[in-house]
């Protein structure tokens, strides 16, 4: 049995979770909070419970050092020493052009990943601050990055480029990226599995709809279609992001004297089901709002229904056949009834729910749709950490086959 350790690192916090493998269990996980400020956060739990304190945390190798202290804590301990970790899975967002598949960290991937900060001015850094502190903490223990973007990297140029001049591709690698690959790739996977199907055989729709959403068309296991963008603004109606927009407006309120800085604001933070509705980005507090009678966050839940809706129209043209619709993230797995709106116009493509099953079915794996519709509905929780403690196991025991060549 090897342990894993895989390692979310954003600007402040730090996620972590020890994966036992091959046999998939999570041995424990922790999150570090407020790194940088003056007194930071551990919470850690496992079956030995939970694991807490307050200190200064001055930058992210201090976090690191908590981590690995909560992580052999005598008592609350995940692992009984450090050198028990054989290998480190990173969380990296954009990987741009130069990563399609997981990679085993080496100077030439530290490198790609700082030019592409670039594309991701918030994340990119952070990811490697992480990577940095986890290979001064475990020496010699192989580290690999396991990019956000990647999966996305099979699209075709038809559906990764923009209609704009040419060269603004060419000198500032302005295309399509896509997010949620881990996500989307985790959860295509596993449906497939629960169908019972191959992957040669089996064309997916898959709706990752957490506080960030984006939908992935996926032919024979790779990804041919994805709604968000360069960045992940693009798409749908997310929890404060706009999705979609004319370019025009921001155009248009620049003029109007609203600065960058403002407008930016706007569409990431203030728009989506939070601007819509003028009360709240999650779901829950929507569906109270508008059972009480309220219009504005109605009309928030409508937006954000037909905006996936018309996604799934469209990617459903774009493939030779569909058979299967996948619900994942935070209001893909939990949200019965927003399932059971986004699905009530999707009949006349083929796409048929069975509201009972819905219901009973809850957030768990399984199958919603009734026997005889001929794209089935899946819900399948995702899980981000372990698809990472799978690619890191296979790469770090040469196992790994890149996904993109999956058909050679
Ligand atoms: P993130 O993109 O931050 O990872 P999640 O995938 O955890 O987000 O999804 C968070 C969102 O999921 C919440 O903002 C809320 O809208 C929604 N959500 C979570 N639980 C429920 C629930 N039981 N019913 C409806 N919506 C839910």
């Amino acid at each position: 049995m090897e342990k894993l350790l895989v390692i979310n690192c954003g600007s402040s916090s730090l996620k972590y979770e020890v994966y036992a493998m091959p046999g998939r269990t999570s041995l424990g996980k922790g999150l570090v909070e407020r790194i940088g400020s003056e007194i930071g956060k551990i919470t850690q739990h496992s079956q030995k419970g939970v694991f807490e304190s307050e200190e200064p945390l001055p930058d992210h190798d201090a976090a690191m050092s908590l981590v690995s202290r909560a992580l052999t804590d005598p008592e609350k301990g995940i692992i009984e020493s450090i050198q028990e970790i054989t290998g480190v899975g990173h969380r990296t967002v954009h990987g741009g052009e130069d990563y399609a598949n997981s990679v085993i960290i080496d100077d030439k991937v530290i490198d790609a990943i700082q030019r592409n900060s670039d594309l991701a001015p918030l994340h990119n850094p952070a990811n490697l601050t992480g990577i940095k502190a986890a290979m001064e903490m475990l020496p010699g223990v192989p580290q690999v990055a396991v990019f956000d973007t990647a999966f996305h990297q099979t699209l075709s140029p038809a559906s990764y480029l923009y209609g704009l001049p040419r060269e603004l591709y060419t000198k500032y690698k302005i295309r399509r990226y896509g997010f949620h690959g881990t996500s989307h790739r985790y959860v295509s996977a596993e449906a497939v599995k629960l169908l019972k199907r191959s992957v040669e055989n089996t064309n997916v729709i898959s709706c990752h709809l957490g506080n960030g959403a984006s939908i992935t068309a996926i032919r024979q296991g790779l990804s041919v279609e994805t709604s968000m963008g360069f960045t992940p603004l693009e798409g749908l109606v997310m929890g404060t992001r706009s999705g979609d927009l004319d370019p025009a407006i921001l155009l248009f309120l620049l003029e109007k004297g609203h600065s960058k800085e403002e407008i930016n604001e706007m569409v990431n933070k203030k728009g989506g089901l939070l601007g819509l509705s003028g009360i709240s980005n999650d779901m829950r507090d929507l569906h109270v709002a508008a059972d009480s009678g309220n219009q504005d966050a109605q009309e928030a839940l409508e937006v954000f229904a037909h905006r996936i809706r018309m996604y799934i129209g469209a990617y459903a043209a774009n493939m030779v056949k569909v058979d299967a619709l996948i619900f994942t993230g935070g209001i893909g797995e939990n949200d019965t009834r927003m399932r059971e709106m986004i699905c009530h116009r999707l009949e006349n493509i083929g796409i048929v729910m069975d509201y009972e099953k819905n219901k009973q079915n809850g957030s768990k794996a399984g199958i919603v749709s009734v026997d005889y519709s001929p794209i089935s509905i899946v819900v399948m929780p995702t899980n981000e950490e372990l698809q990472i403690a799978i690619d890191t196991h296979e790469l770090i025991n040469k196992q790994f086959k890149s996904w993109v060549y999956l058909k050679e």
